[in-house]
């Protein structure tokens, strides 16, 4: 079998940023996956399991809500690896003009009180497996993150050619 594009990436230069890991046209249109990456993989603890489900809560409902972005959000949800969520949004946005949604969203969450939303047996799959107060953690440091130092492009050796295009994943 073919190593599927997800793997090609060079994980062991990669830091904390926002990327753009594939395009894919659908019907005419694009449709754009953005690794939204808060760990440096390998190297530095992941996000805990429960933490990370509540940062998909916490920032899915964010993302539907926020009044420019909305009807562009296709989907948000964790890496299996824990370093990080997949954006997908419609149309072909640059990395750099997700920033200040980016960080809109990792500040609502870090500046975050109550309940998690969607956090009941009704709404969820595992309402037990949260954990708000570390998911607020990791929005603060990956916030400090995209204030100092914002990292958009994949280092040029990651950029490794593959069959019928250039895309990249997790
Ligand atoms: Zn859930």
């Amino acid at each position: 079998m073919d190593l599927i594009p997800s793997f090609q990436v060079n994980h062991v230069d990669l830091v904390p940023g926002i990327y753009e890991s594939r395009v894919d046209e659908i019907g005419g249109d694009c449709a754009t996956t953005f690794d939204i990456r808060m760990k440096t993989p390998n190297k530095e603890p992941a996000v805990h399991p429960n933490a990370m489900h509540s940062i998909e809560h916490v920032i899915a409902t964010f993302l539907r809500n926020d009044a420019e972005w909305k009807d562009r959000i296709v989907y948000w949800g964790p890496m299996g690896c824990l370093t990080g969520s997949y954006l997908i949004v419609k149309g072909r946005p640059k990395p750099q003009e997700l920033l200040p949604l980016m960080l809109r969203a990792f500040r609502y969450l870090r500046d975050y009180e109550g309940e998690v939303p969607g956090a009941t047996p009704v709404n969820c799959g595992n309402y037990l497996l949260h954990d708000l107060t570390m998911a607020k953690w990791e929005a603060a440091r990956y916030v400090e993150v995209l204030e100092s130092h914002p990292c958009f492009d994949y280092p040029v050796v990651q950029r490794i050619a593959v069959k019928g295009g250039t895309f990249f994943d997790s």
